[in-house]
């Protein structure tokens, strides 16, 4: 029932205005309000907070089917619903959930999470956004960069440097909300898919945050972070699996419909094959993220499951939407068909939240330990 819902949401309100909003990288906020209408903007947020108070399970499915029809839609309501409202459902106070949940939860707010930089990405430990403490109050200074709804957000979490440079625990979360004197949006980027999801800089110049604004302890900004992206990293495995669900019906369809040499294309061993390989990809990153939600459903550590279900699955993203352009041979070349964006938008699963090199590095970790 969950999963019809996001998927009637995204045939109604998103897909007769894909390839319009991808071409003009049209950011649809409007969109967001309604998708809280249907209870898509606080998934995991509890019903007492204003939420949908659901599990991972319909989470995974409600990012899929969005995706199926839309990656950028899909990033963008996995940033609003894992990063911000997580961040601050998993590390805010009680005064700061009240405050902020209900808004995002019913899509009224649209939320943003701020942790890259323009040079400490992977190294985000590394960060040079510095908040100082002045009285009652912090003091932002610093660029942010990437953040997803940068400009649009009405409320962003951020996490900045407390503390001495490479030492630990020397970085601490803030609720900054939109119209605070000293935060602005920088440069929108240009970018090769999710190119309705918006993506800007940040930037604070003596940007001024009262410290009941603070998440947590001083210092645990870090840690607090790396505890969002373990739930984070299974929406934008969710987001893989819908792309690559996406691109494997429309190849399945078209080789079925396209004839050469008096034939079906699917008839082509070398077809097949390439529709055998992907299906069994895609069953394979749906099960590994499975396994990741029930862990995380259970409150177990997902740190381990979470980055292999991301890793496999955006890689599988790329792989089958690159092979669904193949199937459909110059057609899917153009913008005519819909797999040369699947194409585009599944790059991006392999890089946010984590490359695939960084998950590798945690799994490497976890399995040495
Ligand atoms: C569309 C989009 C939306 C995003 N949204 C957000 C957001 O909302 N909030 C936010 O905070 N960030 C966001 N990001 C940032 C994203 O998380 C970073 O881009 C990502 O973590 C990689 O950082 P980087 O781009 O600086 O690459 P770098 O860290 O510079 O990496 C460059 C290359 O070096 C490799 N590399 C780096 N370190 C190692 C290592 N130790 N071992 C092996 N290889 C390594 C990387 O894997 C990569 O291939 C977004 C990015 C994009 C593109």
């Amino acid at each position: 029932m969950i999963s019809e819902t996001a998927k009637n949401f995204a045939e109604k309100y998103i897909r007769p205005y894909v390839m319009e909003w991808d071409e003009t990288q049209h950011f649809p906020a409007d969109l967001f309000r309604k998708a809280g209408e249907f209870g898509l903007m606080g998934v995991l947020i509890p019903e007492e907070y204003g939420g949908s108070g659901l599990g991972y399970f319909e989470y995974v499915r409600i990012i899929e089917e969005i995706s199926k029809v839309c990656g950028s839609i899909g990033l963008s309501v996995a940033a609003h619903n894992s990063l911000c409202s997580g961040h601050i459902m998993q590390f805010g106070d009680e005064s700061q959930k009240l405050k902020y949940l209900p808004k995002l939860a019913s899509g009224e707010w649209i939320g943003a999470w701020a942790l890259t930089e323009p040079n400490t990405g992977s190294d985000a430990g590394n960060m040079k956004c510095m908040a100082v403490k002045e009285g009652s109050e912090w003091v932002l200074n610093g660029t942010k960069c990437w953040i997803t709804h940068g400009n649009s957000s009405d409320v962003m979490v951020v996490i900045a440097r407390t503390g001495e440079a490479r030492k630990s625990h020397n970085s601490t979360a803030f609720i900054v909300e939109r119209g605070t004197p000293g935060l602005s949006a920088g440069k929108k980027e240009n970018k090769l898919g999710m190119r309705s999801s918006e993506t800007t800089e940040v930037i604070f110049d003596n940007c001024r945050i009262p410290d009941n604004q603070r998440m947590g302890d001083v210092g645990d900004g870090f840690h607090q972070a790396m505890k969002v992206l373990d739930g984070g990293r299974i929406s934008i495995a969710a987001l893989s699996l819908g792309i690559a669900k996406g691109a494997f019906l429309a190849a399945l369809n078209y080789s079925k419909e396209r004839y050469q040499f008096d034939q079906p294309i699917a008839h082509f061993q070398g077809i097949s094959f390439k529709l055998a390989d992907m299906a069994t990809k895609i069953e394979a990153a749906e099960l590994l993220i499975m396994q990741a939600a029930d862990k995380k459903n259970r409150g177990e550590n997902v740190t381990k499951f979470s980055a292999m279900a991301k890793y496999y699955a955006s890689e599988v993203a790329v792989s089958v939407s690159n092979d669904a352009v193949q199937i459909f041979g110059g057609y899917g070349y153009t913008k005519e068909f819909p797999v040369e964006k699947y194409y585009r938008d599944s790059k991006l699963c392999t890089i946010g939240e984590g490359t695939s090199e960084i998950q590798k590095i945690v799994i490497a970790r976890e399995v040495l330990r």
